[in-house]
């Protein structure tokens, strides 16, 4: 595969049937998404996933306590939004890992956001999936170290380290699994009805 050449593959992905609005009223929406969506052409943009995937996403927000909030920033993403976080994504692993050869940029890079290759259905185009955070007392629970790195990433990253920081993200993977949804060690804040990897699920 060719670096930023092959977005055009999403197009042919099939949009998922019955895709409904995540209401503002009840959880809080980041607009990163919406920003992007715009600036790739996209008009009409809002943060969609399947109804199904709504119902479960309410039953995490019930067994949350009156001052915590689910924060949402990432959900279905149509073709073109998932073509420039891909190619946004290609472009921070590159100045990240500068030693990289393509072909291990695009390795590393499709561990965190769906190649146009992706084997089965890019996560965030089943519609499915969610990118969420943790408030509470309208702060944010804080799960990561700023400035913010590939490392800290993954799941477990801050056992045995930063007892304040592990406790948040087991918290926030609690009550999203608790929900029905399954977690992805590389990604903390990645919870999706079905695994980011078919052979996840076991
Ligand atoms: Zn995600």
């Amino acid at each position: 595969m060719k670096l930023n050449r092959d977005s055009k593959k999403y197009e042919s992905i099939p949009k998922p049937m019955g895709l409904v609005n995540i209401p503002s009223k009840d959880f809080k929406l980041l607009d990163r998404d919406i920003k992007l969506a715009y600036a790739s052409g996209i008009e009409d943009f809002n943060l969609q996933i399947t109804a199904q995937t709504l119902v479960a996403l309410y039953k995490a927000r019930k067994s949350l306590e009156r001052d915590e909030q689910l924060i949402i920033k990432s959900a279905y993403r149509p073709p073109k939004l998932q073509a420039e976080l891909w190619r946004r994504r290609v472009e921070d692993i590159k100045n990240s890992f500068p030693s990289l050869d393509e072909q291990e940029i695009i390795s590393l890079a499709s561990l965190y956001t769906a190649s146009p290759e992706h084997p089965k259905f890019p996560p965030h185009m089943r519609g499915d999936a969610l990118d969420v955070s943790l408030s509470r007392k309208d702060i944010i629970l804080e799960m990561y170290l700023e400035p913010f790195s590939y490392d800290q990433m993954q799941f477990d990253y801050f056992e045995n380290k930063n007892k304040e920081i592990h406790e948040n993200r087991l918290y926030l993977r609690r009550v999203m699994q608790a929900a029905g949804f399954f977690p992805y060690d590389k990604e903390f804040w990645h919870f999706g009805l079905t695994p980011v990897w078919p052979e996840e699920r076991t």
